[in-house]
């Protein structure tokens, strides 16, 4: 391998509104030597997920910004190449925040080793990742299923939603899912069991998710905000609960535009005792981590869960892909494959 063998996609402009592919650089730089502790890291694939457009903004969030031109944050599963730390080794795989390059030195410490028998590679980056727990947590620890209700599960064909529509069926309830397309939609009904879909694009919306949800909404699992919580909200009924694990709607949204709702949202939640609770997946890991492994790892291994992944090739083509995840293009859990395992 040459010594100017490592790619990586820099942050080279911040985004006003949308990204564009002028927003990132691909850069070459000099393979890492490990320091001590150290791990010398080849990307196999790189997870695209909706949080890293707010790493792209300057300013306060729950997590600092990637600076201009600085590697673009993310989590991937990487090969070993060589290892300054006790507990790797050359073959071995590892879930790292590798960023959008293709290898990295990383402290040992920081890694976690994937046993690769157990389940494909790529399901640690999505059903039985951070996504898959996003689901899990969520849905559990905020939503609280129970046998009859209705759960209304926005963005549903994507990698957090397409879980918790299942989890809602496991759970007894009705599961009906809001996904963009009638292909989207068709994948949730004959695939992954959901009662019921309904397409947010279709310009008669708000009257179809009524006509879908009866009983009215005792669940809603916030992944977009925008449009789809405008409808989903009149049909909450009393001491339903909203986690609110996402908003992508909103995240390319440069100014607030629109009349103001929250006077009206606050009587709402006020009159129906609503619970609306935003959460970060990782505050609920020490509750439900090993029940998230034991449940979801058994569905997936004996195929009663169901996952669709949207992979493309090189890293390259990593900035456009998210773009397009952003613009909902994506069906499924994004992934870029970096390089292949057996290379
Ligand atoms: P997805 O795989 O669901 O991909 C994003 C999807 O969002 C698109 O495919 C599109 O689906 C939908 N979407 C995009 N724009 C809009 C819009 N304007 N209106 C309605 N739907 C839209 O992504 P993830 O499953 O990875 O993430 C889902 C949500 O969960 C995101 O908001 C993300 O930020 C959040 N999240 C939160 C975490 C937490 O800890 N709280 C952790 C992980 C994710 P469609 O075509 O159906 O519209």
């Amino acid at each position: 391998m040459s010594r100017s063998a490592v790619r990586r996609i820099v942050l080279a402009a911040r985004p006003h509104g949308r990204p564009q592919l002028s927003d990132f650089r691909l850069e070459e730089a000099a393979l890492p030597e490990p320091g001590a502790g150290e791990v010398l890291l080849r990307v196999l694939y790189l997870s695209l997920d909706p949080y890293m457009r707010g790493r792209m903004n300057a300013g306060r969030s729950y997590a600092k910004p990637v600076e201009l031109g600085e590697v673009m944050t993310g989590e991937a599963i990487a090969a070993v190449l060589a290892s300054n730390h006790p507990e790797y080794h050359e073959g071995d795989v590892v879930l790292a925040g590798t960023g959008w390059r293709t290898h990295a030195a990383l402290n040992g410490s920081a890694l976690r080793k994937i046993d690769p028998s157990r389940a494909p590679l790529t399901t640690r980056l999505g059903v039985l990742g951070m996504p898959g727990f996003t689901a899990y947590g969520g849905l559990h620890a905020i939503g609280k299923p129970q046998p009859g209700e209705t759960v209304a599960v926005a963005a549903a064909s994507g990698a957090v939603g397409s879980l918790v529509v299942q989890l809602a069926k496991i759970a007894g309830a009705r599961s009906v899912g809001i996904a963009g397309g009638p292909e989207k939609c068709a994948y949730l009904t004959t695939e992954l069991g959901c009662d019921a879909a309904v397409d947010h694009r279709d310009p008669d919306f708000p009257r179809l998710l009524a006509a879908a949800c009866p009983a009215g909404i005792d669940i809603y699992f916030e992944n977009v905000g925008g449009a789809v919580w405008q409808a989903v909200l009149p049909l909450l009924n009393d001491h339903a609960r909203v986690p609110v694990c996402g908003l992508i709607a909103q995240y390319n949204a440069v100014r607030h535009e629109g009349p103001d709702r929250l006077p009206a949202t606050m009587r709402e939640i006020l009159s129906r005792s609503l619970t609306v609770r935003g959460y970060l997946n990782y505050e609920f890991l020490p509750d439900y981590f090993d029940a998230f492994l034991r449940d979801v790892g058994a569905g997936v291994c004996e195929g009663r869960i169901r996952y669709r992944e949207d992979i493309v090739d090189g890293l390259e083509n990593a900035p456009q892909k998210f773009i397009d995840m952003l613009d909902g293009k994506n069906f499924g859990k994004v992934l870029v494959r970096v390089a292949r395992a057996e290379t």
